[in-house]
């Protein structure tokens, strides 16, 4: 058996960043910065207002003095003269400050007759004036790699970039294996049951930033897994579920192999999500994942999403473990990392009894997987244990 670590190690080791494409803004949300970005301009591109009011001199402001207003500066129209002493233009928020002025009167401290105001209340000791480029300046530079948030794009934006290089989404294929399953609305059989390993999983790695597709179902024959693997050829990472341990039935290793894959299979020490296998396939990075389907999500969270992250240039490790405080005693861990559906309430981590790897509503009710490394001795309520954030 080898380890998670050595694992997640190969299983790197069989990706690369794919290509970058020029996207619209509009569409780049959630996408990941391939490459730095840095504006072309300033932000503000001028002293801009940031309150109502009038913009005169700071020097002759004080309680009770009195201006002639000589015009306005609205956002979007400056005011085109200068000011002078004793004068105050009339000033909205986002307005340039027309020259001459360094300070903005907030409208709620003076007083008004006809041209004439009066500064009626003590001013505060700011200016009220956002100074140019104090958001951003020419050069500044959004870094990459990132995912992109929406305040990113908003950034972006104000930058005036309406196209940005990110990654092409990695191409992911899934594909179930089985005789015992069916689709998702279709009727089945006394003897079988519904796929719901590759839907699982299309929606975390979509999630992530895969263009993920789900194939056939590959019957348990040669010919059916080799029709379903031909229709994955083109994929960045070809992902099977079930048929990976060494029953009869399971034939993803033979027809890999017949595929010309230079296979690896793993017996990572690991609960759940034992039999693992990895290779490439011409040009594919292709896992083989065990069926048991909390098995399948677990290993999507420790393995593929780790490597969508790499083939996005992004740094492997999605979520560094966190730690939180047992509400309750736990035995010795086995020899195998294992990882546990549990509940996080506040700092709290509860550990669910039921850790059966066939159970999803075990793992929808979960928000945290806590990791028991090998051997782990017993813990004791109060104690703290490692977990990620499911
Ligand atoms: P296998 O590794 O093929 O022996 O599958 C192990 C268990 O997982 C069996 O109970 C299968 O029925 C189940 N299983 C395999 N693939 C899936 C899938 N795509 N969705 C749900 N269960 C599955
Ligand atoms: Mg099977």
């Amino acid at each position: 058996m080898i380890s998670v670590s050595e694992a997640l190690d190969t299983l790197l080791s069989l990706v690369s960043p794919v290509a970058i494409e020029m996207v619209p803004l509009r569409i780049a949300a959630g996408r990941v910065l391939a490459e730095p970005v840095t504006a072309q301009r300033d932000q503000p591109p001028f002293a801009a207002s940031a309150m109502d009011g009038y913009a005169l001199k700071s020097a002759e402001v004080e309680r009770d003095a009195m201006f002639k207003v000589i015009g306005k500066s609205a956002a979007g129209h400056g005011f085109q003269g200068r000011v002078g002493a004793g004068q105050a233009v009339r000033i909205f928020t986002g307005a340039p400050v027309p020259e001459g002025a360094d300070f903005v009167v907030i409208q709620e401290d003076t007083s008004r007759t006809a041209s004439l105001i009066t500064i009626s209340d003590h001013p505060g000791s700011g200016n009220n004036i956002r100074p140019k480029g104090s958001d951003f300046q020419i050069g500044t530079t959004v870094d990459a790699p990132r995912v992109l948030s929406a305040a990113d794009i908003a950034l972006l934006a104000a930058m005036n970039i309406a196209e940005v290089p990110v990654r092409i989404k990695p191409t992911v294929a899934l594909i179930s294996t089985g005789d015992e399953l069916v689709l998702p609305g279709d009727t089945p059989g006394p003897d079988q049951i519904i796929a719901s390993n590759t839907f699982g999983l299309d929606a975390m790695l979509t999630a992530a930033g895969a263009r993920s597709r789900i194939l056939p179902i590959a019957h348990d024959t040669v010919g059916s897994l080799r029709m379903a693997l031909d229709l994955a050829a083109d994929a960045d990472l070809i992902v099977t579920i079930g048929g990976a341990s060494v029953g009869d039935h399971d034939l993803v290793a033979q027809v890999t192999e017949d595929l010309g894959m230079s296979r690896a299979f793993y017996k990572v020490a690991m609960r759940p999500g034992k039999p693992l296998m990895a290779g490439k396939i011409g040009q594919s990075a292709m896992v083989g994942l065990p069926g048991n389907p909390v098995s399948a999500m677990v290993c999507g969270h420790i393995f593929l999403l780790p490597m969508l992250r790499a083939m996005q240039a992004l740094p492997s490790e999605a979520q560094r473990p966190a730690t939180a405080m047992l509400s309750h005693d736990l035995p010795e861990n086995g020899p195998r990392t294992h990882y546990m559906r549990a509940r996080l309430t506040g700092t709290d981590l509860s550990v669910f009894d039921d850790q059966d790897s066939a159970r999803l509503t075990l793992l929808a009710d979960a928000n945290a997987l806590a990791i028991r490394p090998p051997n782990d001795p017993p813990k004791t309520k109060g104690e703290h244990l490692s977990y990620i954030v499911l």
